[in-house]
Parts: structure tokens; C-alpha cells; sequence
């Protein structure tokens, strides 16, 4: 290249570049407005709250620290939760009445995430019981039909290679959004060990089960020598390739994250965490640090996000959120469209508002921090992928496409041709 064809290629991606840059104005004005719990001011706030909680329980930093701690002084009387947060005398009395139908119980340490001064505070919202969970019977008990799909112990088989064991129906806390909140109740259960052996039993003698997530309630509930045990039992049947734990853990209790877990953990590789943050403000550097150390462990951690109204229905929250997960070193894997499930209906979004969010993140952000934005079909028919529309048409022998920035292409798309035909 000559010295003027250089100059004008230069000049042409110069304005390449201005064009880019301003795809991308509209995030940055607003990111640092998105409350963001790795902020430093919002670690004061934060700080204050969970000395005032340790205050209230009369309890010291190595209690706060002990996972067993946090769950046997979870929150669940409005009393103790007045203490902590600021609630209107209206407020308490509509706690009450719908905690006879729904349970709630909420960490010190996810507590300690609620901002009083924001009365749409996501970890609010997410975690205390509000009256219009039982305003309204729209909404089904079992969307997924996970009653029909139970062929033996605790197992959910919905896939040709792989099942759900259900372990507990125990939780740090109860999410308001729970699409399980009929296995709820009113008190923890873990399934019984015999239950637990007739799923081991099952998986080991349908070999084409090749993948076994462990789920609940929470998994990591489960005490270390029951983890032990199941995932020893798991790990010595041949046709299983790796196991998956659910756990939302890492989000209302990272505590749990302890070094002798760890070590359970490594003696069975490969194994996989899904976790569930739906919103900055929850990663936090206590999450951080658990999320490290598992990956420090050779553990992978998956994403799994339910786009909730009034949490995170908004491409900037969602981006951003992809981004500290990254930083954490957990990979973005599912956005799930919210179920219809009774007491949670205030939470459902519009289909429209996950295809924004996901045509939000093609092209503006790494691959890396795109999720697959599912629907789960009813009657437990399976995941379903949503994407924006980016097959515009499909020809005889051109399709078209359109780019992330919205330019319709032809491209050219021709039959294919057996490869013996064309090594000669
Ligand atoms: C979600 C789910 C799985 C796992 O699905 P992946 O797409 O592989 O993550 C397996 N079994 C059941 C019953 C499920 O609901």
C-alpha cells in the first residue's frame, strides 16, 4: 500500500471506530447510576447493615462468617426483619398475612443487601414477602408439570441424556419469584437417603444418562458428608460424564463456599456449578471471593438469570450484570423467561422485553457475556430458545441475514456438497 491508500484506510476506519464508540454512549451514561455491589460506597452501606444485623443477634464476625450460622438464623418473623430494615406498620401486617401462605426466611447476609432508602430495592424485592402474592390466583402450582416427569426417586427427567436430582426443598432464602414454591412448605426437608439411592440406583441402570444435575431447593444445603456420600455414589457410575450442582449459594450465603467443601468438590471432577444472580447489586466481594475459589478449584460456574420485572426487565441492568459475572470469572448460560407460577405473576415480563435485552447484547458485548434467553415450554416440553430475528428470509440459493446493527444482507447459501464429490 502507498502512503495515500494507507491514509485513506486509516481515515476510513477512524470513522469506523466514532461509529462504535457511539453504539456505545448510552451504557456508559448509565452504568455507574446501576447500583453495583462491588461499589465502594454501596460496601459501606452494606457494612453498616451487617453490623447492625450481627448487633441485633448478638453475634460476632466468625458467626457471620459460618454458613451454618447464616442458615440457622435465617429471618423469618416481620419482628426481627423491622429491626433490620425499615418497614410501615402497613408493610408488617401485610407480611403476616401472606407468610400463612408463602414461606419467607431470609440470610443475615442477603439481608444485609437490602437498601431501605430504595423502595424498588431488588434484593427487597426478590427476598420480602409483598401482599400481592395473594391478591391474585393467576398463575399455575406446576407450570413445568415436573409431577409427570418423575420416574423414580427424587428425579425430574425431562431429556433424553440427562435428569435432575432433587435433593432438598431447602433454601437461604426463599425467593419471592420461586417457581418451585410448592415444594416449599413451611419447613425444610431433605430427601430422605433412600430416596436419594433409589435416583442413584436409576441413573445407574439408564446408562444413556450421561449428565446429572444436583438441584432443589438449594444443593448446597445438603451437609458436606450427604454432598460426600451422593457425589462419590454419582461419581462411581461409569456412563455419568460429569455432575452439575444448582445452587444459589454463591448469591444469599457465600459463606457456604468453605475449604472443606472444596475438597469434596475436587475429588470429583468434573463438576459444574449453576448459580442464580439476577441483579449487580448482588455480586458483592464476599460472592466474588466464593466464585474464585470455586473456579480456583477447577469448578466452571454457569449463569442462570430469570428476567424478572421491576429486577432486571432492562438491557443496561442485564449487560452489566454479564460483565461482573465475568469479572468473577461465572459464565453467563441461561436468561429464563419467568413462569407463570401463582404468587409470583407480578414478576412476569413481556416476551418483547427478553428479545430487547438479548438484541442489546449481540454485537455490543463480548459473546462471552451473551446468555441463551429460554422459554420453558409448558407441560415440561423443554427449553426453548428466543432470539431476535437475525434469519431475516431464506431463498433458493441466498438467505438473508441481519447484522447485529440492523443492515440486511443477502448471503449466499448453496446445497452441500459431499465431500467425496469434491476431493478428486
Ligand atoms: C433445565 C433442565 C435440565 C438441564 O438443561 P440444560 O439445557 O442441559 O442446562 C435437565 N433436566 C431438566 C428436567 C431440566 O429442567
Amino acid at each position: 500500500m502507498n502512503n495515500s491508500q494507507l491514509s485513506k484506510s486509516r481515515q476510513i476506519s477512524l470513522e469506523r471506530a466514532a461509529t462504535l464508540k457511539s453504539r456505545i454512549k448510552d451504557y456508559l451514561d448509565v452504568k455507574d447510576s446501576i447500583p453495583n455491589g462491588l461499589n465502594p460506597e454501596r460496601q459501606i452501606e452494606v457494612e453498616k447493615k451487617k453490623q447492625s444485623i450481627l448487633k441485633i443477634f448478638n453475634a460476632t464476625e466468625d458467626n457471620w462468617n459460618d454458613w451454618e450460622w447464616q442458615l440457622n438464623n435465617r429471618i423469618s418473623d416481620v419482628e426481627t426483619m423491622s429491626k433490620i430494615i425499615k418497614l410501615t406498620d402497613r408493610e408488617v401486617r401485610q407480611i403476616k398475612e401472606v407468610e400463612s401462605s408463602f414461606r419467607w426466611s431470609i440470610s443475615p447476609y442477603y439481608a444485609s443487601l437490602i437498601d431501605d432508602e430504595n423502595e424498588y430495592c431488588p434484593i427487597k424485592l426478590m427476598s420480602i414477602p409483598n401482599i400481592v402474592e395473594i391478591q391474585t390466583n393467576d398463575g399455575d402450582t406446576d407450570p413445568m408439570g415436573e409431577e409427570f416427569t418423575n420416574p423414580a426417586g427424587c428425579i425430574t427427567r425431562r431429556y433424553p441424556d440427562r435428569l435432575i436430582i432433587n435433593v432438598t426443598n431447602e433454601c437461604a432464602m426463599y425467593c419471592r419469584h420461586c417457581q418451585r414454591r410448592r415444594n416449599i412448605g413451611s419447613q425444610d426437608l431433605h430427601r430422605s437417603k433412600e430416596k436419594l439411592q433409589e435416583s442413584i440406583d436409576y441413573v445407574r441402570n439408564n446408562p444413556e444418562i450421561r449428565d446429572v444435575l444436583i438441584t432443589g431447593g438449594d444443593s448446597l444445603t445438603l451437609s458436606d458428608e450427604i454432598l460426600d456420600w451422593l457425589l462419590g455414589e454419582l461419581y462411581s457410575i461409569p456412563s455419568v460424564d460429569y455432575i452439575r450442582l444448582g445452587t444459589r449459594t454463591l448469591v444469599t450465603v457465600p459463606q457456604r463456599i468453605t475449604d472443606n467443601l472444596i475438597n469434596i468438590l475436587k475429588k470429583y471432577a468434573p463438576i459444574y456449578i449453576n448459580t442464580h444472580f439476577n441483579h449487580p447489586v448482588e455480586i458483592t466481594k464476599e460472592s466474588k471471593k466464593a466464585c474464585e475459589k470455586l473456579a480456583n478449584a477447577g469448578v466452571p460456574i454457569g449463569n442462570q438469570a430469570v428476567l424478572l420485572n421491576g429486577v432486571n426487565n432492562d438491557k443496561y441492568i442485564m449487560r452489566l450484570l454479564n460483565h461482573l459475572l465475568l469479572k468473577c470469572r461465572v459464565r453467563p448460560y441461561y436468561i429464563f423467561h419467568a413462569k407463570h407460577v401463582v404468587g409470583t405473576t407480578h414478576f412476569n415480563t413481556s416476551v418483547d422485553d427478553g428479545i430487547e435485552i438479548m438484541e442489546y447484547l449481540r454485537g455490543y458485548t463480548s459473546g462471552m457475556a451473551i446468555p441463551t434467553y429460554i422459554i420453558n415450554a409448558p407441560g415440561g416440553k423443554g427449553k426453548t430458545p428466543i432470539l431476535p430475528q437475525y434469519l431475516v428470509s431464506r431463498g433458493k440459493n441466498t438467505i438473508k441475514i441481519r447484522t447485529w446493527e440492523g443492515e440486511v444482507l443477502d448471503y449466499p447459501n448453496h446445497p452441500t456438497e459431499p465431500i467425496e464429490n469434491l476431493l478428486k
